[in-house]
């Protein structure tokens, strides 16, 4: 047979996160004793009320078709969250709810690219936005943000990297991979750089609940009209509610990009789940306590991950200020030998960890830094004790 695939297709990476997440989950089932820094989702149970919330949908036979972007009142919580704690005014019609952040992602690049438009992605960047940037016809272009500007990009680097082909910068933050987050300062020249120059900012605000040090999460749509007009705003309530299987994300845009995604959304997938959709709705409106319990303990295991990582030999890390992840710098042992081998790089390094330590960690190739990794701690703080411990053998083994 001498039929042809689609070439976007075939240029797409899978998720090396969900492969390392799966190959954990794969051994774990064979008995082993895994320890898994890969995850991307908080280990506690969706919250009681916002089960209780789903299942009574169920009950009452809310299980049918919704309006294809979302239900009214979803978008009436969501935009009363946006004025209160993003201090942004999205009316409801200018909200569309989708199947998860990724899909929300998946919608905007859908709404505003064409073939050949450039995206610009600082580096280190959460692995999909390039390829989802790729699927939609557009063209990833990268800028570093270095471990000595705390991998952040300055309004300066995105201006030198803008063409008369650039349609729209990325910016994340709290930062996955880095738990980095932007100052208001920073946003507002990045802000003013993309008025001056007129592209859009995607904003992707997924980690914005999860802030430590009293530090405040700033969203760069609030800074002022001209920027808002460029803006899409991105969230949703996978990480802060632990709520990642039920698929709900959502964006904040111009009414006329919402109405786009809309009809974008209305022919490939229709509304996103009902029953989540309810649930969601009681997740932002309801009783929050449990959030704020994931939040503190986020915070303990953040303070002692840090504390060990940067006890170790030839590792270190920035301290995160968001989401829940560590960056971790290796490239202290790529030039030592294991087992008579020079280790090279992470990725060789994360085989070596699951492999001969049963510890999973994610090589940040395909986050743009390939002499990093990156540890989640939505684990137990038993769990990172003994994988750090675990960490620390292998360390001790490198000649
Ligand atoms: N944005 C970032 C930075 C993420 O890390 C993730 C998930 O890992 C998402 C968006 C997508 O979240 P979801 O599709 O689970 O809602």
């Amino acid at each position: 047979m001498s039929l042809s695939l689609s070439e976007k297709a075939l240029a797409v990476k899978p998720s090396s996160t969900l492969a390392i997440t799966a190959k954990a989950k794969e051994l774990k089932a064979q008995g082993l004793d895994v320890v898994g820094f890969g995850a991307g989702e908080p280990d506690f149970n969706t919250p009681e009320n916002i089960c209780n919330a789903g299942i009574k949908a169920i009950q009452e036979g809310f299980t049918k078709y919704t309006p294809a972007s979302g239900i009214n009142e979803l978008k009436q919580a969501i935009s009363e969250k946006f004025k209160k704690f993003n201090n942004i005014d999205y009316k409801p019609n200018q909200i569309v709810i989708s199947n998860g952040g990724k899909h929300s992602l998946t919608n905007v690049f859908e709404a505003i690219l064409n073939p050949g438009d450039e995206v610009i992605i600082p580096a280190p960047y959460w692995l999909s936005y390039p390829e989802i940037v790729k699927l939609a016809g557009g063209v990833a272009v990268f800028v570093r943000g270095e471990k000595e500007q705390g991998y952040k990009v300055s309004a300066k680097q995105l201006k030198e990297a803008t063409t008369s082909k650039t349609k729209a910068i990325v910016l994340n933050t709290p930062s996955n991979p880095t738990g980095m987050i932007y100052t208001e300062a920073e946003l507002k020249e990045i802000g003013d750089y993309a008025v001056e120059n007129d592209v859009y900012i995607v904003a992707d605000e997924m980690y914005e609940y999860l802030v430590y040090n009293g530090e405040k999460h700033v969203s760069i749509a609030s800074l002022g009209e001209e920027i808002y007009k460029r803006t899409i705003t991105v969230s949703g309530l996978a990480k802060s509610y632990s709520m990642t299987g039920w698929r709900i994300g959502y964006t904040g845009s111009s009414e006329e990009i919402a109405k786009l995604m809309g009809s974008i959304q209305s022919h490939q997938t229709s509304n996103p789940n009902s029953i989540a959709q309810k649930a969601a709705l009681e997740a932002l409106t309801g009783d929050q306590t449990a959030v704020n319990m994931m939040l503190n303990e986020f915070d303990k295991r953040r303070k002692y991950m840090y504390d060990r990582i940067n006890k170790m030999p030839y590792l270190s890390a920035l301290e995160p200020l968001g989401a829940f992840y560590m960056f971790v710098d290796v490239e202290g042992i790529l030039d030592k030998e294991y087992k008579g081998e020079k280790i090279g790089s992470a990725a060789k390094m994360a085989s070596v960890l699951i492999e001969d330590y049963n510890v999973a960690v994610v090589p940040c190739a395909d986050f743009g830094f390939d002499d990093h990794i990156r540890l989640s701690y939505a684990i137990s703080i038993e769990q990172i004790d003994k994988g750090l411990t675990r960490i620390e053998k292998f360390l001790s083994e490198l000649k």
